[in-house]
């Protein structure tokens, strides 16, 4: 039986990944601050033997005894991770330090949650793993953006100064039940406000495009990933290629939702990326991997989630 360690385990994709893991028969330790992720995300795991959940802030050192590291720890909505931008940093930063040193220790095979983020504001498209990225380094953004590139950064030096196995995915929008309702992403906020009755916000024009990906979807590239023999480093894309405006995205949660929100427009934020589109060509030639849930079927899963949580 493995002993993994899912490290932001009680947020979004760490619930998921954990109810995952414990499917396949692993002995898992999640390890979370709260910050913002919740016990109620793994409440249904709390009666199993093989799972445990420990507070701990990853940015100060853990000594636990495990084979594989998970490490997702690390506000991941821009509303979240701008509250307190140097402990974004430091959440990135020292906590990959933190668990690259453990995996040293104990000899773990250790995953890293990086992000489309390192992409920053792109110019080409779709972005492959090779390209560099077009991000600033002092914007509102660059906490995470750079934080995250850092962090990558050191993955590969423990990989090549310490023999390191590493896995390092670079994830794109993705969306589903258990994200936080008061995040400020944009399908969490068009759902809620949607069953709320309340404006749907468009930021900008609505003409900003993502490619959206069913948290499933994800968590199955994932564990394919942490498969992969040793050597096999990454980085790769996991997203879904499909690509909406913001503005088609909100007539689709309003076709889904039903009700009467009227669209407004607001200020398009601060250094926000005009398109983005994973190219997964890699994953899906190393992993036999590619989404299979669509939009409107996702988008119904997640609905159903927001209306229970709110009651609606
Ligand atoms: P989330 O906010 O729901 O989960 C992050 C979790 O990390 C939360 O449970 C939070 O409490 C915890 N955390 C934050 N700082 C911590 C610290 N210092 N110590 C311990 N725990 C801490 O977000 P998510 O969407 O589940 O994202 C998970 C990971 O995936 C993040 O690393 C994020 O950067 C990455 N990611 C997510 C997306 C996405 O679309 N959801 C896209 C790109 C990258
Ligand atoms: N967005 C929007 N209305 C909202 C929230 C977000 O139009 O209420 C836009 C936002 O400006 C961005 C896109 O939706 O262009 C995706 O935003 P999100 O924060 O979900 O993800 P990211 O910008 O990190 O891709």
């Amino acid at each position: 039986m493995n002993k993994t360690l899912v490290t932001g385990g009680a947020g979004f994709l760490g619930s998921h990944l954990c109810d995952r893991l414990i499917k396949d028969g692993h002995d898992v330790l999640c390890v979370d601050n709260f910050f913002t992720g919740s016990k109620r995300n793994v409440a249904h795991l709390m009666g199993n033997a093989y799972f445990e959940l420990m507070r701990h802030d990853v940015t100060f050192p853990l000594y636990v005894e495990v084979e594989q590291i998970y490490n997702l720890a690390c506000p991941a909505s821009p509303i979240h991770y701008q509250h307190d931008p140097v402990q974004t940093t430091k959440t990135s930063v020292h906590g990959a330090i933190n668990m690259l040193g453990l995996a040293k220790r104990v000899k773990a095979r250790i995953f890293q949650a990086s992000t489309s983020e390192v992409y920053g504001d792109p110019l080409v498209h779709p972005q492959p793993e090779s390209y560099w990225g077009h991000v600033n380094t002092i914007g509102p953004r660059s906490c995470y953006d750079e934080g995250k590139r850092c962090a990558e950064t050191l993955f590969f030096d423990y990989h090549r100064q310490h023999n390191l196995d590493i896995k390092v995915v670079r994830i794109f929008n993705t969306y589903g039940p258990r994200m936080h309702p008061n995040d400020g992403r944009v399908v969490s906020n068009f759902i809620v406000q949607a069953l709320k009755g309340e404006d749907i916000t468009i930021y900008g024009d609505g003409s900003q495009s993502r490619s959206f990906c069913y948290v499933d979807d994800l968590i199955e590239g994932f564990v394919r990933l942490m498969a992969t023999e040793p050597g096999f480093t990454g980085p790769m894309n996991m997203g879904n290629p499909n690509e909406f405006t913001m503005l088609e995205l909100a007539e689709k949660v309003l076709h889904t939702v039903g009700g009467h929100s009227k669209l407004v427009f607001q200020p398009l934020p601060v250094d926000d990326p005009k398109q983005r589109q994973p190219d997964i060509a890699l994953a899906r030639s190393k992993l036999a991997w590619e989404p299979k849930v669509q939009l409107d079927d996702g988008l119904k899963e997640t609905v159903a989630y927001f209306k229970k949580l709110l009651g609606a």
